[in-house]
């Protein structure tokens, strides 16, 4: 079959315990635009077991169509259901490009999927857009328009790499959570609502399920924050972050932090932000006693303003920032919150 069989953007639309997972109504924000580009529509492929209501919040965020793949085999996520639902609805449908989160669900689900309906699969892209793949006539390419360039960091972040899938299809990208802009929704959209069941037969690839014990958090989620306090190594220790959740405090905020502050065990890997840490957007990021090394910038550039306090004058992080301190954290941040305090009336 040929490759201009296959139309139009897919994203898988996840959801656990029947809540939908906002990378879904982030990933129906980029197949929007990459499909207006294409000049076709976006499709929300839904799985699950009862589901089918959520079809409208998928359509309010810009899904055309949403296809419904609905069965009691698909209660609680499992590798071989889920995989069997997915491949089946790309051999029925044929999408064009197939958009997956980057969650430990979609990273579990993308490759397996990929893998079985024979193309491949970019992971953790940042960037995603509608282009030509470059022709390289020496070896016998065909200039391809119309190509799905998927962007992603690559060799420990030190290069970008921007890679294509011209030969086959769909082209398939996971992409972490937080990366891509969901649209604001659009009350009472409706979306064509297609069900579909390939039959499930249990086999012993089948995963039982005997308990499901649900981690306790109680780290607020950074990716939600309008106000993000961020410490790095400069910090100097655990007991020392009191400084910053001070300043948070302060100002309704939230302390994250860099890599090298999981590393050293001063705080869990669920605050930190970068590269392999979480991607987030917050009204304002303070970095503080954080040198602002490419996997850290990484995660939080696109914050609307960026504070950073560095002894270091010379510290990357100024090359992002908006306002830089230049000066030690232990002076600057507790006069800052008390500052704070006396402006805000605390
Ligand atoms: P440092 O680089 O050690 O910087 C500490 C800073 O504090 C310095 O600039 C110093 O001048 C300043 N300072 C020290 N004392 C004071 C003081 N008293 N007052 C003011 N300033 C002070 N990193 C991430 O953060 N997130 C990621 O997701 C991530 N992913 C990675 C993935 C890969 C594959 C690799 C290879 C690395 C990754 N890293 C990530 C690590 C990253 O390269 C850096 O090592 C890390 O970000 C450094 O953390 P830092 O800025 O806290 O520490």
């Amino acid at each position: 079959m040929g490759l201009e069989e296959y139309k139009g953007v897919f994203v898988f639309a996840q959801q656990v315990d029947n809540v939908l997972d906002g990378v879904a109504f982030e990933l129906l924000g980029k197949g929007k635009e990459l499909a207006k580009d294409l000049n076709t529509e976006v499709t929300a492929v839904l799985i699950g077991s009862g589901v089918k209501e959520l079809a409208d919040q998928l359509a309010e965020y810009g899904a055309d169509r949403v296809i419904v793949v609905d069965d009691p085999q698909l209660k609680d996520y499992r590798t071989e259901p889920y995989a069997h639902a997915l491949a089946s609805v790309i051999n029925e449908y044929k999408p064009e490009i197939m958009l997956v989160g980057a969650t430990a669900i979609g990273r579990d689900l993308g490759p397996t999927v990929s893998a079985r309906v024979k193309t491949g699969l970019t992971a953790d892209c940042t960037m995603l857009e509608i282009g030509d793949f470059p022709l390289n006539a020496a070896a016998g390419q065909e200039q391809q328009h119309n190509q799905l360039l998927m962007t992603r960091p690559a060799f420990g972040g030190n290069t970008i790499a921007t890679i294509a899938c011209p030969y086959n299809r769909p082209q398939m990208a996971t992409v972490r959570p937080g990366v891509m802009q969901k649209i604001a929704p659009i009350a009472g959209a409706k979306a064509n609502v297609v069900e579909y069941n390939p039959g499930f037969t249990p086999n012993d690839r089948y995963v039982e399920i005997l308990n499901i014990v649900k981690a306790v958090k109680n780290t607020a989620n950074i990716m939600d924050a309008k106000i993000l306090v961020s410490g790095g190594r400069g910090v100097g220790s655990k007991e020392n972050f009191k400084l910053l959740e001070d300043l948070a405090e302060v100002l309704g905020g939230t302390v994250s932090c860099s890599r090298a502050v999981v590393e050293n065990g001063w705080l869990p890997v669920d605050l930190q932000v970068g590269q392999t840490g979480k991607t987030v957007r917050p009204q304002i990021y303070f970095a503080i006693g954080i040198s602002g090394a490419i996997q850290h910038v990484a995660g939080m550039e696109d914050s609307d303003l960026i504070v950073a306090i560095n002894k270091d004058e010379d510290a990357p992080i100024f090359d992002v920032a908006d306002y830089g301190l230049v000066g030690d954290l232990n002076k600057i941040v507790p006069a800052l919150t008390t500052a704070l305090k006396a402006e805000l009336g605390k």
